[in-house]
């Protein structure tokens, strides 16, 4: 599932090619997904200029003047740009045409994704947007995380999934930024003093980053890739998401996957406490 650092690489690769121009035609298949795609009011983006793109969270959000389309890739949803006689991937529920010649594709085979519209007024009010919590790369992250995390028992790789705390961490950035500050991902939130959950912002942060700078992590399974095709090449940089049984390159010890809440965390319990 793309993260932070997928979405704003998507955001980055999209932004040259789409900024400034006008939507010729929309096609848009009534399908049924997180939200589903409703073809009449995809219809308001016709003949409109898209002026900005911003993202909140793991959410894309292209501006059309007082129009707003918000985007989420789910677990395999692609934003790609194609010529307009390119042919078209299976699963392609959304396709903006734009006076450019090229056109913006909204592909999810496994329909987890959204891809909505609405009065770009109502944003901030509105359901996917409205309880998203701080951008982990901003200012107030820190005194989010510490507010929430002084209020739970849940684990602190749990507390990071919530996106009304942070929003933008997925599974792979938690376990990371979990072992670059040395916590365990099992630890209750509220044990965790104010001094180690101020390192873990920092180190939520730098991954996120460092994460950026390499255009995001493309798993082996493929899956992610950036507008126009490109994968990025964090993976390399994992130090324990997907490494079980390989050494911690810390200290020597071996790396654990062991389920969590449904889903694997990924851990050193040599250095990680
Ligand atoms: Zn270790």
């Amino acid at each position: 599932m793309p993260e932070l650092p997928e979405v704003e690489t998507i955001r980055r690769s999209l932004m040259p090619h789409l900024v400034g121009r006008r939507v010729t035609a929309v096609q848009a298949r009534e399908i049924k997904l997180r939200a589903g795609i409703e073809s009449a009011s995809w219809r308001r983006v016709e003949g409109q200029r898209l002026e900005q793109i911003l993202r909140r969270g793991k959410y894309l959000i292209a501006l059309f003047g007082d129009t707003a389309a918000v985007f989420h890739l789910g677990m395999s949803g692609r934003l790609t740009l194609a010529l307009h006689d390119a042919p078209r991937a299976p699963h392609t529920h959304l396709v903006l045409r734009l006076e450019s010649g090229r056109e913006l594709h909204f592909v999810d085979p496994r329909r987890f994704g959204m891809a909505i519209v609405m009065d770009a007024a109502e944003l901030g009010a509105s359901p996917p947007l409205a309880k998203l919590g701080a951008d982990p790369l901003g200012e107030t992250a820190v005194v989010s995380l510490r507010g929430a995390a002084a209020r739970t028992r849940v684990s602190i790789r749990d507390l990071l999934l919530d996106q009304t705390v942070l929003a933008g961490m997925g599974n792979i950035y938690a376990n990371e930024a979990l072992s670059r500050a040395s916590i365990s991902p099992f630890r209750p939130a509220c044990k965790l003093g104010a001094r180690r959950i101020g390192g873990l912002a920092a180190a939520i942060r730098e991954v996120l980053l460092d994460a950026l700078e390499a255009g995001g992590t493309t798993l082996t399974d493929g899956g992610y890739v950036d507008a126009i095709g490109e994968a990025g090449t964090f993976a390399v940089n994992l130090a324990v998401y997907g490494r079980e049984g390989q050494t911690c390159a810390r200290c020597g010890g071996t790396i654990r996957r062991v389920m969590l809440s449904g889903r694997s965390a990924y851990s050193c319990p040599t250095c990680q406490r």
